[in-house]
């Protein structure tokens, strides 16, 4: 048997209550067959836009907390069980008396623009053809500006100067949060790291342009709109170096 259900509230919509619960996964195949229920990740949710972008939100917030008890069922304090608590928000310690709450993880993803150009990456992971934004996670101690320019730095070996917010975008693939920045890249040579990317290279408006229709002669493209580094290539094409403005 799996380990016992989690739950939590999530707030109400039209004034109705709604709830999150996790379900063993030996009970699956119990529930489905019981008829009118039917089980699908959050990733296929959001890219095939089962359900609407307000519900999506909360479905993503279930999942995050819900991940989140499975993986804090210990206090890191003391070592001894600990329960849910605050309808599902906290975890509690009876031992020690402390109370843990849901992490998130800020996470920069951003895209280094010179001129007309712009640097996009590849990820072994990444689906066959998709080029994306860079990115990585915030260090302790570290600005975003800094992360941004040490990541730009580490992963394609770009100087960068410049560091503008553009927006954020809370990514429940765990539970992080990816904070779009642009940077301005100060010299032209990517020199790669090659354990966090597979290529990076510079793409210019017009093959940024190709890659978000889906139109690339190499069927190359950018990731899907559910995804901010979609919205970040996107500004650039549109705007180019005038999203420093
Ligand atoms: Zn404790």
């Amino acid at each position: 048997m799996g380990a016992a259900a989690d739950t939590a509230v999530l707030g109400t919509r039209d004034g109705t209550p709604r709830l999150c619960a996790s379900i063993p996964e030996a009970r699956v195949d119990f529930i489905k067959e019981a008829g009118g229920f039917i089980a699908v990740d959050l990733r296929s949710i959001a890219m095939q836009g089962l359900v609407a972008s307000e519900d999506l939100s909360a479905i993503a917030t279930a999942k995050a907390l819900l991940y989140w008890h499975s993986r804090h069922r210990f206090c890191a304090n003391c070592g001894a069980e600990t329960t849910n608590g605050e309808a599902g928000w906290r975890r509690d310690c009876a031992s020690c008396g402390a109370h843990h709450f849901p992490r998130t993880d800020p996470c920069v993803i951003m895209l280094a623009i010179r001129g007309d150009e712009c640097v996009l990456g590849r990820q072994s992971r990444f689906p066959p053809g998709m080029w994306s934004c860079l990115a990585g996670f915030v260090e302790p101690g570290e600005s975003l500006e800094e992360a941004v320019r040490r990541e730009t730095l580490e992963e394609a070996g770009l100087p960068t100067a410049r560091v503008r917010y553009f927006a954020s975008q809370p990514w429940a693939f765990p539970m992080s949060m990816m904070i779009g920045c642009f940077a301005e890249a100060a010299s032209g040579a990517l020199k790669i790291d090659e354990i966090e990317l597979e290529a990076a290279r510079w793409v210019s408006r017009d093959e940024a342009r190709l890659l978000l229709a889906n139109k690339h002669p190499a069927r190359q493209f950018a990731p899907p709109r559910i995804a901010i580094a979609h919205h970040l290539i996107t500004a650039f094409a549109e705007r180019g170096s005038a999203v420093f403005d």
